[in-house]
């Protein structure tokens, strides 16, 4: 058995020896770390969204820049304080959060990876990751991105496919027409009309699926562009 699409862009399904052979022939060059959360989506959408989202959009990436960039395991426990009135949510204190994360990037940096985009697909990490990234590039000196995917879509290319306008929101028709393209079996019509927030009912399949493309279209541009040195994150000053 050798390791084949779509399995061979996940880290975790690599053993070792595939993995160190990949690394030695030069052919893996770009790593992306997928963090997102565990947390309430509303009445209606699964609590395991955020993570579903971020690795349906990071494995496709990946597979369309085949063979050259691998995809981590997700960080599926986020920052989601403001969620956790609603039993189930999961979170993490800032700290601990972006003490693994930071850990988790210096693993794949050892590992030979000098380009690394930490992509992010829930709302509650930005704010601790903006804060410290200059600090993350200052300690690593590599190609070291953050970006949460909607950072790729503009409200130009997202309009014709959301008739609330609202990108992405929490829960609403835009992850709920992800879901609805991606994984069906996390939404639950009739709960949509149980509670106060009517804006999924917005929601549909084929937007869903045209957004999805777009988002990996972009990205995809973008991780091209780490590869190929026109996306290169800049390293704030050291002081002489
Ligand atoms: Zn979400």
């Amino acid at each position: 058995m050798t390791l084949e699409l779509p399995y061979k862009v996940l880290l975790g399904k690599h053993t070792r020896r595939e993995f160190r052979q990949r690394m030695s022939a030069g052919e893996l060059q770009a790593c992306i770390i997928p963090i997102a959360a565990t947390e309430q989506h509303l009445e209606h959408l699964a609590m395991e969204h955020d993570n579903a989202s971020i690795m349906h959009i990071s494995t496709a990436v990946a597979a369309q820049l085949d063979p050259h960039v691998i995809v981590a395991p997700v960080m599926n426990i986020g920052i989601s304080e403001h969620h956790m009135r609603h039993p189930g949510t999961l979170t993490a204190m800032p700290g601990s959060f972006l003490a693994v994360l930071f850990d988790a990037i210096r693993s794949m940096q050892s590992a030979g990876f000098e380009n690394i985009l930490v992509l992010n697909g829930h709302g509650g990490n930005i704010a601790p990751c903006e804060g410290i990234w200059g600090q993350f590039l200052q300690r690593l000196e590599i190609n070291l991105q953050f970006k949460s995917y909607w950072d790729f879509l503009t409200s130009a290319e997202t309009d014709p496919f959301l008739e609330t306008g609202r990108c992405p929101g929490h829960a609403q028709e835009f992850e709920t027409a992800f879901a609805l393209a991606a994984f069906p079996e996390n939404v639950r019509h009739d709960a949509m009309h149980d509670q106060a927030d009517q804006e999924p009912l917005a929601a549909n399949a084929e937007n869903g699926q045209a957004l999805i493309d777009l988002t990996v279209k972009n990205v995809a541009n973008f991780v091209q562009g780490m590869l190929d040195g026109t996306e290169i994150a800049e390293i704030p000053a050291f002081h002489d």
